[in-house]
């Protein structure tokens, strides 16, 4: 298959509205998509990006008011966060509506979805004619893509088309709060932080967000994720860190590091925004390298560091 590259929203969507699969960016990472009426293309990307198939898809709507189109029974809580954070790197897991085809969601009777801020991605939602599932445009298990590039890179000849944006604004995915049961839940954090969804909704729980147990609340929890090819290795500040072992090895954090001499790639990030911009970008990079292992600095245990922190350790955990 031949993957057209364009940066014409109307073209991509052209192309996903025919049944195809088009990558796309938004300001958490690029998606991979197709239209949920178009049940045989949903499962186009599974076989992309090799994704297990119990692993539901995340949907995609143009504008806020589209949510009852997709979900039901859409309770008090949600809706604050709807109000607060769409457009925006949340996404809300509800109970679907029937339009939602079981593909979509792995067979499950809820729906996660999202409602995306950037601008390219706004206008492509307009030009589909249904809502959009999407996860990240990345080979599964690998980290996500946060330029078209790193599209091309991982899916070139197996989708039909990528649309090309700018490098992602936040570059981790959209943090996941299920609402569909009794008491909102903290799925998986990201750039809405612990800090915003408790100033809204004081009775969420925010404990468990990593978790093995069996079933997983998000399916997608259970599975390695993010990781480069080179082995990741987790450090606290200031911690002497470099092995003899390491033919060659990088460093990425908010200090120097420790061995500066003995990295032959580094980078040391001014904020925690910046840590999350360019992490998924660096892991890629170092890879091209052939770097062997990257030492990466835990960012402070708060506000978009978390969620940094989570990324880290799945994709330490991969190994
Ligand atoms: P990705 O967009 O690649 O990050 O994948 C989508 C993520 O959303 C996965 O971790 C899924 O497990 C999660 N997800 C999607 N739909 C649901 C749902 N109905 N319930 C719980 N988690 C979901
Ligand atoms: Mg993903």
């Amino acid at each position: 298959m031949q993957t057209i590259v364009t940066d014409s929203p109307e073209e991509a969507a052209g192309y996903l509205n025919a049944g195809g699969i088009v990558a796309f960016p938004t300001e958490t990472v690029y998606g991979l998509g197709a239209g949920i009426c178009r049940p045989e293309a949903v499962k186009k990307i599974f076989r992309a990006k090799g994704r297990p198939a119990d692993n539901p898809l995340i949907v995609h709507i143009p504008k806020p008011e589209d949510i009852d189109t997709v979900a039901r029974e859409i309770g008090e809580a949600a809706r604050e966060l709807i109000r607060h954070f769409f457009p925006g790197p949340l996404t809300l897991v509800l109970k679907k509506s029937f339009t939602v085809p079981s593909e979509v969601t792995a067979g499950l009777d809820t729906v996660g979805i999202r409602c995306p801020s950037n601008a390219v991605t706004k206008r492509f939602l307009g030009f589909c004619h249904c809502p959009v599932a999407a996860p990240s445009a990345n080979i599964s298990g690998r980290p996500s893509s946060t330029s078209w590039k790193a599209v091309l890179h991982d899916l070139e000849g197996k989708i039909d088309c990528i649309l090309k944006g700018t490098p992602s604004d936040i570059g981790l995915e959209s943090t996941i709060v299920d609402c569909s049961g009794a008491q909102p839940r903290l799925l998986r954090t990201g750039a809405v932080t612990i800090e915003e969804l408790q100033a809204l909704i004081p009775e969420i729980e925010t404990a468990v967000i990593c978790s093995n147990d069996e079933p997983p609340k998000s399916p997608g929890l259970k599975y390695p994720h993010y990781a480069p090819v080179a082995r990741i290795r987790l450090c606290a500040t200031g911690e002497p860190v470099v092995s003899a072992k390491d033919s060659s090895s990088a460093w990425i954090g908010m200090s120097s590091p420790p061995a500066a001499g003995r990295h032959a790639f580094i980078r040391q990030c001014g904020t925690t925004g910046e840590y999350a911009r360019i992490l998924f970008d660096f892991f890629r990079q170092c890879d091209a390298l052939g770097i062997d292992t990257i030492y990466c600095e835990l960012p402070p245990d708060e506000g978009i560091g978390r969620a940094i922190r989570d990324r880290l350790t799945r994709a330490a955990a991969g190994h």
